[in-house]
């Protein structure tokens, strides 16, 4: 039988790896525009650019800029748009041996317009990202894919991302961003599970429980409580809470002059993951993470904003 062009091209690690992300990757078509466009109405726009984005490839490329020998594992369609969703990665050396080309749908694009006042709205369209299968999956797995630090996100569809927790030999770290329904097992396998505020509520509530009028603390110890191994919640500019079997403790931010926040919580999960793959422990990679996002806010953009390999970063607030 002739693998059909969608079958995994992947034969097995060309070279090890610290970090293997399973997720998204996206074109982002950016428009600005003098006032969002109203129903029917069509807009003359003063610029359009196009950059590589998705969360998939956001964190494997902010892992690889935090050091890390990274494979991205993802799906694009066979067209212009590809090459502009990966190119970023490939240029970074990041394996994307791993990624599929499918035929019949387009590689996942962010139609994205931007008023002068910085209000936007955005339409996203997965594409290939939602055609990723618990069955691509398994082929990666079975040929070794699923290396080192296995990080995973809300961009594809649970069935994937259920069963690379499932499958991954080793760490686990999930990011429920954005939040989709998977099974309490992929969280409960989760170490460490990386949430914002709206999304550690929401995992609470996958687990069982009653986020209701539950403090940001509160939330984290009820998750460890449901089983979630460890946890880190983000908090944009007040740092991050960081739990495990040791307790809860903060992270602070560092105080920095924020030119553009987006993709901060994409480059503070990667940055995470590769100094957990270096053995650091989680407040150290929490740190570590927190400065990497921040030096990512200093500039617009989200994945030309991340910090270049050995860039010096902001330190924290004490
Ligand atoms: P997004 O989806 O917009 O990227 P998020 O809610 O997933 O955001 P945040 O909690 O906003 O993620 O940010 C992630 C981390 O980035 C924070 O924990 C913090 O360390 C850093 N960060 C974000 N905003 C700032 C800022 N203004 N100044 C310093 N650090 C920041």
């Amino acid at each position: 039988m002739h693998p059909s062009p969608s079958d995994s091209p992947f034969l097995g690690p060309a070279r090890p790896v610290d970090v293997t992300v399973v997720g998204s990757t996206n074109v982002d078509v950016t428009a600005t525009v003098p006032r969002l466009p109203g129903r029917g109405e069509t807009l003359l726009g003063t610029s359009l650019l196009s950059s590589p984005g998705g969360k998939g490839a956001n964190q494997a490329l902010a892992a690889s800029r935090g050091g890390a020998s990274v494979r991205f594992v993802g799906a694009v369609g066979n067209d212009d748009a590809a090459p502009t969703a990966l190119s970023h990665l490939q240029a970074d050396g990041v394996d994307l041996s791993a990624v599929l080309t499918r035929e019949g749908v387009p590689t996942g694009t962010a139609l994205i317009w931007v008023e002068d006042s910085a209000e936007n709205s955005i339409v996203v369209v997965p594409g290939a990202n939602g055609s990723i299968t618990a069955q691509d999956v398994d082929r990666v797995a079975e040929r070794g894919g699923l290396e080192g630090v296995v990080l995973l996100q809300g961009e594809i569809p649970a069935e994937a991302v259920t069963r690379v927790a499932e499958r991954a030999p080793g760490r686990v770290v999930v990011n429920l961003a954005p939040v989709i329904e998977v099974p309490p097992r992929v969280l409960t396998a989760a170490d460490p599970l990386i949430v914002n505020e709206h999304e550690g509520a929401e995992a609470l509530r996958i687990l069982g429980g009653d986020p209701k009028g539950a403090s940001e603390e509160e939330v984290v110890v009820a998750l460890l409580a449901a089983g979630v191994p460890s946890v880190v919640m983000t908090l944009g500019a007040r740092g991050a809470l960081v739990a495990d079997d040791s307790g809860v403790r903060a992270t602070p931010a560092a105080r920095v002059r924020a030119v553009d926040t987006t993709g901060a919580g994409d480059a503070f999960v990667g940055a995470a993951a590769a100094r957990l793959a270096e053995g650091a422990d989680l407040g150290a990679a929490a740190s570590y993470a927190a400065r990497f996002a921040a030096g990512a806010v200093l500039r617009a953009g989200t994945q030309s904003s991340y910090p270049l390999r050995g860039a010096e970063l902001p330190e924290l607030i004490a």
